[in-house]
């Protein structure tokens, strides 16, 4: 199979393009093939969404979100297809798959209910028979630029905001997943989306993600990546003056106290860590306890990962799926090195698997650290894998300092009994998303979501925030006077 860019409402003919392999990394399998697209290609789908834009604009709200009720329903329709899809291509289990999709079924239904709402303000003036009200306003040509770890629910949150307010998109998802936008563009062709409304432009970040930030006609680059990339693109963008909105790494951690119900911490640091095999942006990597419930819980973890099947995410037995690629796998195996040699202890996992099936696709064993100090480098730096660092603090003033002792601010978790505690956590901890006896997965469609400090630049996907990445607001005052009346002067009469 041969992905092509869809521009215009058509995919494109082949002549000519380059093709790079999409391989299943649970089996090592090709998958097919993608577009390797060019400078040029930007150029093009640019010029066609900017015509699109015009038009668009000019669709009522109510109207343009008919459209996302449509693309909603055939997502729910396709949903065990798409989930197979997702599965394939990333690697996640299929149960993780259907959830994922399902975030973008509920992403395209709560955006659509926008399409009535886009709230602005009426606002009394200051002077007599003068109205004031605010109104959000499209802002023209978008580019999105995605991850590969959800490679469609965060491009809903992004796509389907940017619908609905008005604006045609350019879309470059990561190289590593492009199967996924391939069947979203079969979805905006059946949905009767209008031609050049979505633009689906396949290629590497250096080339086709540069030449989408350096375009004079993309207003807007909502990005979601790694804070290395994030920066780039900050700085790129910020020389041609463009919004950009930033979602980054994380490094988040669950904190354990010793009034904790502990069967229920196992729980929630299993599913957050090892989860989409710990490649979850809000996945959590660093566990932070109460030296009184420390040895309790190390035991239990033990006793639970050795349970973890690790495998084919196909198999709905599975729990823990492969990592990305075999470049992944070598980041995560560098940092056990780095661990050992800081003083960590390992006690499980710190492989890469191999025999049998494990030496088609890339597993990598779920690890845990213990004896870890919050200054370490695994306790510092995003490894994206399966691997879990323990930490023993002696309070919970000592817990919060070590979960805001890092670069990153995307989402902490703590597991108390205590609600004086559970409320001076949510206060204290520095993070975009703070969970209170669940882990650090588990983000809802309509709230925002994003991350402080090295996660983010201050903008939210997802919730009613995601239309602020996509609209310009317009102060409109329209004075019915018949005179000159002069504000901050004529009101003193
Ligand atoms: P990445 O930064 O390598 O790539 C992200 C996207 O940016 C890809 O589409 C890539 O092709 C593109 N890109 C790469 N270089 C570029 C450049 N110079 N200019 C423009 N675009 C460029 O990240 P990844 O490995 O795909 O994803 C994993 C990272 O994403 C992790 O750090 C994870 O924490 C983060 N993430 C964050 C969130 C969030 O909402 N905060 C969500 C998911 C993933």
């Amino acid at each position: 199979m041969k992905l092509m860019n869809f521009v215009n409402g058509q995919f494109q003919q082949e002549a000519g393009a380059e093709f790079v392999p999409v391989i299943n990394p649970a089996t090592g399998e090709d998958l097919a093939q993608v577009q390797r697209s060019t400078a040029a290609d930007v150029d093009e789908a640019v010029k066609v969404a900017k015509a699109a834009q015009k038009k668009w604009a000019l669709v009522p709200a109510p109207k343009r979100a008919d459209y996302l009720y449509e693309i909603g329903r055939l997502m729910k329709e396709r949903k065990e297809h798409l989930a197979t899809v997702l599965t394939k291509e990333m690697g996640k289990v299929i149960e993780e798959g259907r959830g994922e999709v399902q975030e973008g079924i509920d992403m395209a239904f709560y955006m659509a209910g926008e399409g009535r709402r886009m709230f602005g303000e009426t606002t009394p003036s200051e002077l007599a028979d003068k109205f004031a009200m605010s109104v959000r306003a499209p802002i023209g040509v978008v580019g999105l630029i995605t991850p590969w770890n959800f490679p469609v629910a965060i491009a809903t949150w992004k796509s389907f905001p940017a619908i609905v307010a008005g604006n045609t998109f350019l879309w470059k998802p990561a190289t590593e997943t492009p199967m996924m936008a391939y069947e979203m563009a079969k979805i905006f062709q059946e949905a009767g989306l209008p031609d050049g409304v979505a633009n689906i432009v396949f290629g590497s970040g250096s080339e086709v993600g540069t030449a989408m930030i350096e375009h004079e006609g993309i207003r807007v680059i909502s990005f979601t990546g790694s804070t290395d990339t994030g920066r780039k693109v900050a700085e790129l963008g910020g020389r041609h003056l463009k919004k950009v909105s930033l979602e980054m790494g994380g490094k988040n951690a669950v904190i354990v106290m010793d009034d904790a119900d502990l069967d229920l911490a196992v729980d929630g640091i299993l599913w957050s860590a090892f989860g989409t095999a710990g490649q979850r942006c809000t996945a959590c990597s660093r566990v932070i306890v109460h030296k009184d419930a420390k040895e309790q819980l190390q035991q239990r973890l033990l006793d639970k990962m050795e349970k973890l099947t690790i495998g084919d995410g196909m198999d709905e037995s599975i729990k823990v799926g492969p990592v990305i690629n075999k470049k992944a796998l070598e980041k995560i195996h560098s940092y056990i090195e780095i661990g050992k040699e800081e003083g960590a202890q390992l006690v499980r996992g710190g492989e890469i698997l191999t025999g049998g099936h494990y030496d088609k696709g890339n597993y990598y064993a779920p690890t845990l650290f213990v004896g870890v100090t919050p200054e370490m480098r695994i306790a510092q730096e995003e490894i994206f894998g399966p691997v879990i660092s323990l930490i023993e603090v002696a309070s919970f003033e000592e817990a919060i300092r070590v979960n805001n002792g890092v670069i990153y601010g995307l989402s902490s978790s703590i597991f108390t009994a205590d609600v004086n505690r559970a409320f001076k956590a949510q206060r204290d901890l520095d993070t975009g998303i703070v969970y209170i006896n669940a882990g650090t997965t588990g983000a809802e469609i309509h709230l925002p979501f994003g991350g402080t400090k090295g996660t983010g630049n201050g903008h939210r996907d997802s919730g009613v925030a995601a239309l602020d990445v996509f609209t310009e607001w317009k102060s409109v005052y329209v004075d019915f006077s018949g005179r000159l009346q002069r504000a901050q002067i004529d009101n003193e009469a």
